[in-house]
């Protein structure tokens, strides 16, 4: 076990709070900032894969994920054309274990609710409103001043700050996030009782998941290709996502039909963050959306983020010196994670490949062949220990 006298983690999304649960679990001492007030976290779903569950049984959430959302193993999602009839319906694989979901689709507010539990009960501190102002290496730790005034010396500080995160600007200034070309509409509501499974059309430049998330509730998630970084007025939101799917068939017209305003629905555009290898400098460490966010068409993001959590506190706990346990983590996490965000991006290319096509019924061919030829692959690398 690596020796460390404090461990500072900016950011308590879902990745800095793993990584503070499975810090505690090794009795490794460590507190969080976080700069928002209070959680608000935006009405939408999110799918945890295999690859997020496997690592996130470290801190013991797992089945209290799967009664919260939604997971049917004889329901696996189907991928389907614009009019909605099946074009791939994969199998369902558990990587994660024996009696455990092989992947949950939750609310971000359930799920939020579920690990927060999991925190206050390793009783890590967490200040809120709060953010990191400076950082300044001395020879055996890094002091720290805080935006409340305080002060604090850490062994080691570590940014899950997301997307924006100051740490990374700190340490790595000039990598910003970086438009990826595509805008998307997220939603949560009434679940009808003829939904059964998860379903994601793709056609036409578009993409259209329509997923379970809990008994009674299901997440509406559409991406579409966008020209710019402006928001449109909210207002608009509602009726340009309704306009947008219009064309898709299957259950999409009687969903779009369902009672939802602009104020239901999260409108955002896609970024990405690439940094460079190392995503470490001294005693400070970038992990999760802060080093890699990646566009969400494998919807892997938050896994990745998860594992990189996770693999961080196994590295100190099988180290002796930190250096060496920062390095170790580092090489079990680029390669993974560059994978995700390529194959990532590379299906969002290929979706908006052939959009021109007006044919009514369509799936992009390159998405169909990225999926039928790549897939037990990308599905075997996955599975790989993490
Ligand atoms: C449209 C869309 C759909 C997605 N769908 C999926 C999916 O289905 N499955 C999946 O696995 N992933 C998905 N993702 C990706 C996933 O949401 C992210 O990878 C994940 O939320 C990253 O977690 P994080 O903790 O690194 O960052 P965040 O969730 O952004 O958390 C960062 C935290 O740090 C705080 N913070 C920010 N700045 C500071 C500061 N200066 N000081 C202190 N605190 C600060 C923030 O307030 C926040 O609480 C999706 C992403 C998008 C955009």
């Amino acid at each position: 076990m690596v020796k460390l006298d404090k461990v500072l983690i900016v950011g308590a999304g879902i990745v800095g709070q793993v990584l503070a649960c499975s810090l505690a679990k090794r009795n490794i001492d460590c507190e969080i900032v976080e700069i928002k007030d209070n959680f608000d976290i935006a009405g939408a779903g999110i799918l945890i894969q295999g690859t997020g569950l496997r690592a996130l049984l470290d801190i013991g959430i797992v089945e209290e994920m799967g009664e919260v959302g939604f997971y049917d193993p004889e329901k696996n999602i189907h991928f389907l054309d614009t009019l909605g009839e099946v074009v791939l319906a994969p199998p369902d694989i558990n990587i994660v274990g024996e009696g455990y979901p092989s992947n949950v689709a939750i609310r971000r507010e359930a799920f939020h609710e579920v690990l927060h539990r999991r925190l206050e009960a390793s009783g890590v501190p967490l200040r809120m409103g709060t953010t990191i102002e400076a950082l300044n290496e001395t020879a055996d730790g890094i002091d720290v001043s805080f935006s409340d005034g305080t002060e604090g010396a850490y062994s080691l500080v570590i940014g899950c700050d997301g997307l924006r995160s100051k740490t990374r600007d700190m340490v790595f200034p000039g990598h910003d996030p970086e438009f990826a070309g595509f805008c998307n509409w997220r939603l949560v509501l009434p679940r009808p009782d003829t939904m059964d499974r998860p379903l994601w059309l793709w056609g036409h430049g578009k993409t259209l998941g329509i997923i379970p998330v809990s008994d009674t509730e299901f997440y509406f998630a559409g991406v579409g290709k966008a020209s710019t970084t402006e928001r449109p007025p909210q207002e608009t939101v509602a009726d340009t996502f309704r306009q947008k799917f219009a064309c898709f068939g299957g259950p999409v017209p009687d969903l779009l039909k369902l009672d939802f305003g602009p104020e239901d629905v999260l409108y955002t555009v896609m970024e990405e963050v690439r940094l460079p290898a190392p995503w470490h400098k001294g005693r400070v460490v970038i992990m999760g959306d802060a080093a890699h966010a990646a566009c969400p068409f494998w919807a892997q993001g938050g896994s990745m983020g998860i594992e990189d959590a996770v693999a961080f506190a196994d590295e100190l706990e099988k180290g002796d010196g930190w250096q060496e346990a920062v390095a170790a983590w580092f090489d079990r996490r680029y390669e993974r994670a560059k994978f995700v965000q390529d194959g990532s991006f590379e299906t969002g290319q290929n979706l908006t490949r052939d959009e021109e096509s007006d044919e009514p019924k369509f799936f992009p061919p390159p998405v169909r062949e990225m999926m039928a030829k790549q897939g037990a692959e990308t599905a075997k690398r996955l599975a790989a220990p993490f």
